[in-house]
């Protein structure tokens, strides 16, 4: 292997991660492949998808209807679940041998376990949990944009030196391809370089998610909390004032960064659009991407201790105070 990484002028393609379950691609890495044709077209690229699994030739075909060129297939029973030790050394040993200009993957739990490990390897840089991507004038530089300081500024970042350049990118952020099952490409079937006592985890079991956003789109009354709701504990509170109310709970999407809140209950541009008859919105400053999501909430009642912040602009009604105070004695009206 080059321990010096790859040098920029042998680099050439854009690869995508493909991540998949139940034998289909996921969304997100659909997505990628039609961004990545955008940027191929420009720069006159062929886009790559990289598959690995267990019997996911279902998978390949999948990616090339999605916009691949190419796929390298990994297929074999190590990869039947994913693991960090077995994905990263193949991505590794790939991006080794045919050289990428650039490699995208979706900003997931996979993604984001996947993509650092590799990009150490390869010793490249990573640009993670992008929000855009484009190719400078004629140049094949990269610019990735991510938000930055508490979503306040949007960063541009480049990664000049280093190939291939890595990013992971949030779903939904590109439109998904139309699909196209006439696309032809080739698919490469790649020897696995990972034998089983490599892999230093096993899969125990595969616990069912216990999905909390089932009732978000169709609910009448929605109590959402947002960073402002301080902190985990604050947060179960919101779920006493939902019951109380007959509603459900959602989160914006820096409640769910905490870690709050399931990403399944986002609401907003990249989250749910939900259409209530009652909106609280707990702690939320009222970003636009969230307003996205809530266009057609018919009563919004906003808390929030600063009265100057944007949410009470959309709100019909308002209370300037402190979460802690305001929903506990809300809760307590409400018995
Ligand atoms: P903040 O903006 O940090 O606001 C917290 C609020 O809480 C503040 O107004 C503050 O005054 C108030 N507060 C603080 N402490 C208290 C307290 N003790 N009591 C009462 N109030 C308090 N966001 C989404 O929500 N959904 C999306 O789908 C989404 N998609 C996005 C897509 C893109 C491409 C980008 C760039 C961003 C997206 N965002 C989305 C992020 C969005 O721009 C905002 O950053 C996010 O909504 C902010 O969440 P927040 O209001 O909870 O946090």
């Amino acid at each position: 292997m080059d321990i010096d990484g790859i040098n920029k002028n042998c680099s050439s393609g854009i690869w995508v991660f493909i991540e998949q379950t139940d034998n289909k691609p996921k969304d997100v890495s659909c997505e990628l492949l039609g961004q990545a044709r955008v940027l191929a077209a420009q720069m006159k690229l062929a886009v790559t998808a990289v598959v690995i699994g267990h019997g996911v030739n279902q998978v390949a075909r999948e990616a090339i209807a999605f916009g691949a060129d190419k796929i390298f297939l990994v297929d074999g029973p190590e990869y039947e679940h994913y693991s960090t030790d077995a994905f990263s050394t193949v991505c590794t040993k790939l991006i080794y041998t045919y050289k990428p200009a650039v490699f995208l993957l979706g900003s997931t739990e996979i993604g984001r376990d996947l993509a650092p490990r590799v990009a150490c390897r390869v010793k490249t840089g990573l640009i993670a949990d992008c929000t855009g991507i484009y190719f400078a004038a004629d140049d094949k530089q990269l610019i990735w944009t991510r938000p930055a300081y508490g979503e306040a500024a949007i960063a541009e970042v480049v990664c000049p030196e280093r190939r291939p350049q890595m990013g992971t990118v949030r779903p939904q952020v590109f439109e998904l391809p139309v699909r196209d099952a006439y696309r032809s490409g080739e698919i490469i079937q790649v020897d696995s370089p990972v034998s089983f006592n490599e892999i230093r985890t096993s899969l125990v079991k595969t616990l069912e998610k216990q999905s909390k956003n089932n009732s978000l789109k169709e609910a009448d009354i929605v109590v959402a909390g947002g960073r402002g709701v301080g902190n985990v504990k604050q947060f179960l509170l919101l779920e006493t004032l939902a019951k109380k109310l007959g509603g459900v709970v959602g989160a914006s999407r820096a409640a769910v960064d905490e870690g709050w809140s399931d990403p399944a209950c986002q609401i907003g541009q990249t989250g749910q659009i939900i259409k209530p008859k009652l909106y609280i919105a707990c702690g939320i400053s009222g970003a636009v991407h969230h307003l996205a999501g809530i266009a057609a909430a018919r009563t919004v009642v906003a808390i929030n201790k600063d009265p100057k912040a944007p949410i009470f602009k959309r709100a019909h009604y308002g209370i300037v105070g402190e979460i802690e105070q305001i929903i506990p004695a809300l809760i307590e009206q409400l018995s």
